[in-house]
């Protein structure tokens, strides 16, 4: 492909451009060098196969390894960060009584429509401020082929902390990235440290010194070295991109976390400066931090469309919603979920009765035998015939 000269942006237009970004909605706007960059970890992460069955991550490595196989030519990478931080309306301490966990970035309309809008905005300003045309650019919000938290600390978003989380010294763990790739040649920032614009992998936790709090919370041990977490064992995982079965000895772990997992962001200290943000490209759900395990157990396909329209929890789809909400019923204690779970031993699906079937046990000891002899007595599946018989009760 014959490209033109880059258009150069001189230092003012870059500022005008960060002043125009951050009008948008954006909370951080930075820049970085287009450069390869982060592969070797990413490889190394594959080869141990500690991405799970993410496949898309392993069949785009080479692009995430290097920006000029996104866009021929590309020469800088401008990253943008939306601070989601909601403060105490969604924190998990205050939950009202019976309200499972659900990950901060969930109780939000799902940000990649929502943020959409900002993007295309955000194209036409480069347009407009570089001289550039839609095709001298790209534009990916988490789904796509960049390793966006990389990008962020080469451009002095923040650094990755041993959570392998970006962390930002102003918003702490809290941040929406998205990146455009482009043509247009703009001055780097600074990263924080300044070895980073050699192109070397970016050592995670570098500013968190001798603290190990998110790997000490990790409920389920999945932060294996600093940065380096292992998908099969994380929370986050196996509550939404796990289509399947959770591994038994991963469900006692999962405690009331109904969708995805912010313990190793919470306890992290930086999070002490975050402020609640602008939120121009977000819209708030904190509705669903108030729905009970009660109304999740015994929500119908109509009740599920209806309360989770617009948000990410969609995509995991009813069957996961309840096969999730079993396994945090299971971990409850409460017994009175019992005839809730009974009634879910007798689902259309396979994998809520699975799980369904492991909660009654773990809740009603004993005394499951007889709730589930029926149920017991005509099931075929196998997956489900061995949760019957593995289950152990609590007693
Ligand atoms: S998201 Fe939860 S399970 Fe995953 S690494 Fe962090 S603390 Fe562990
Ligand atoms: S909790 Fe501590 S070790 Fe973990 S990312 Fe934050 S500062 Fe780093």
């Amino acid at each position: 492909m014959s490209v033109s000269a880059p258009a150069t942006l001189d230092r003012e237009q870059r500022e005008l451009l960060r002043a125009r970004l951050r009008a948008i909605g954006f909370d951080e706007v930075h820049f970085a060098q287009a450069a390869p960059a982060g592969g070797a970890a990413l490889r190394q992460w594959l080869d141990a196969h500690h991405h799970a069955d993410m496949a898309w991550i392993e069949r785009s490595a080479e692009k995430r390894g290097d920006v000029e196989r996104v866009l021929a030519e590309a020469r800088s990478v401008i990253v943008l960060g939306v601070n989601y931080w909601s403060g105490a309306a969604v924190d998990s301490r205050r939950r009202k009584g019976g309200a499972p966990a659900w990950a901060r970035y969930a109780v939000h309309e799902d940000y990649h429509d929502t943020m959409k809008p900002g993007l295309i905005a955000a194209g036409k300003a480069v347009e407009e401020i570089a001289g550039l045309t839609g095709a001298d650019y790209r534009c990916y919000t988490d789904t796509g082929p960049v390793l966006e938290r990389g990008w962020a600390a080469r451009a002095g978003l923040g650094f990755r902390g041993k959570n392998g989380m970006l962390i930002s010294k102003i918003h702490g763990n809290w941040l929406f990235l998205a990146t455009l790739v482009t043509r247009a040649v703009i001055e780097p920032d600074d990263p924080l440290r300044k070895h980073l614009h050699t192109g070397a992998d970016e050592p995670a936790g570098l500013l968190c010194g001798k603290c190990t709090r998110c790997i000490d919370a990790c409920p389920t041990s999945a932060i294996l070295e600093p940065g380096k977490v292992d998908a099969r064992r994380c929370i986050s995982y196996q509550t939404i991109e796990n289509k399947g079965v959770i591994p038994r000895k991963l469900r006692a772990g999962i405690g009331d976390r109904v969708y995805g997992c912010d313990i190793c962001l919470e306890v992290c200290p930086w999070n002490r400066f975050a402020q609640e943000g602008r939120k121009l490209l977000l819209v708030a759900r904190h509705d669903l931090a108030g729905v009970s395990l009660r109304d999740l157990l015994e929500l119908t396909t109509e009740g599920y469309v209806t309360l989770f329209r617009r948000t990410a929890v969609k995509r995991l789809k009813l069957t996961g919603l309840l096969r999730n909400a079993c396994v945090v019923a299971g971990n409850s204690g409460d017994r009175s979920l019992v005839p809730s779970l009974v009634r879910l031993v007798a689902h259309a699906s396979p994998l809520v009765r699975a799980h369904a079937v492991w909660a009654v046990q773990r809740l009603a000891g004993a005394e499951a035998v007889d709730l589930l002899a029926t149920t017991r007595a005509g099931e075929t599946n196998e997956q489900v015939l061995t949760e019957y018989a593995e289950a152990e009760p609590r007693g």
